[in-house]
């Protein structure tokens, strides 16, 4: 399938459906192609106009899904209707693939004892599921490689990364030239809900695309991150619509 992409503030987003994403996904997996599979939020894109390494990587993702609200709206300003495709739904969906093609799946990311119960939740909801590998995402940077060596030799095709970004991306980038096949995604913090550390936002949050008020109410501490980056983020989208207009 060819790419459809629009650009936000710079970057492209891919255009495509839930359903389409997943697809796509799953046929790279087939085809031992791999990817770098971006959910992209607001907040991405106002770290990447700090970081060259982190723009970079953006730039050059192979699928860019509108994870925040922020993007679904960026976007709809300019005319183009695009449904909110949250990482936490995708990465539900392809592990649930995952166990029908029997494709085996890493997890890299979280605190150790999140970890561990997003093992076994997964092992008991996906009864099927060949978790090749898992790691926690506390270890120090000298020990990057060692585990990169080892996440390579448990031969994944669908590799999870928890690590938030930009971290995870970064870390997804140096895996790629390692594990050209496995797909790769930034999953940000789902282990987090999946173990059920984190409460996730009632349907009625989710389908208003207000999921990031829930979290904040639930997780006062993300009010400094919403604060610096999504009024900035909102008034150059806005600007931007406004300049493609004329
Ligand atoms: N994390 C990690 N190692 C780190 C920093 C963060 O494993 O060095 C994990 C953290 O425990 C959490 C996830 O990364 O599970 C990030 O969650 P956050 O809610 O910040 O991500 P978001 O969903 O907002 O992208």
């Amino acid at each position: 399938m060819e790419r459809k992409t629009h650009k936000v503030l710079g970057y492209d987003v891919d255009l495509l459906t839930f359903d389409e994403a997943v697809k796509v996904i799953l046929e790279r997996i087939k085809e031992k192609k791999g990817m770098q599979v971006v959910t992209i939020n607001p907040e991405m894109i106002e770290l990447a106009g700090k970081s060259k390494v982190f723009s970079s990587i953006l730039r050059n993702a192979d699928l860019v899904v509108p994870d925040g609200s922020g993007i679904k709206l960026a976007l709809k300003l300019k005319g183009i209707e695009q449904e909110q495709i949250p990482g936490i739904d995708l990465a539900h969906e392809l592990i649930t693939s995952c166990e029908i093609f029997k494709y085996s799946v890493a997890l890299i990311g979280a605190k150790e004892s999140v970890l561990q119960t997003t093992v076994k939740r997964l092992k008991s909801e996906f009864e099927g599921i060949d978790i090749c590998y898992y790691k926690n995402g506390y270890f120090a940077s000298s020990k990057e490689d060692e585990i990169i060596n080892a996440l390579a030799e448990s031969d994944p095709q669908l590799v999870l990364v928890a690590l938030g970004a930009p971290k995870q991306e970064i870390f997804i980038n140096k895996c790629r030239k390692k594990i050209p096949e496995a797909v790769f995604i930034g999953v940000g913090g789902s282990f987090d809900v999946w173990a059920g550390e984190v409460e996730r936002a009632p349907e009625f949050f989710r389908i208003m695309g207000c999921e990031w008020i829930y979290r904040t109410y639930k997780q006062p501490e993300r009010i400094k991150r919403i604060y610096k980056t999504l009024p900035m983020f909102l008034f150059k989208a806005i600007i931007e619509a406004i300049r493609k207009k004329d």
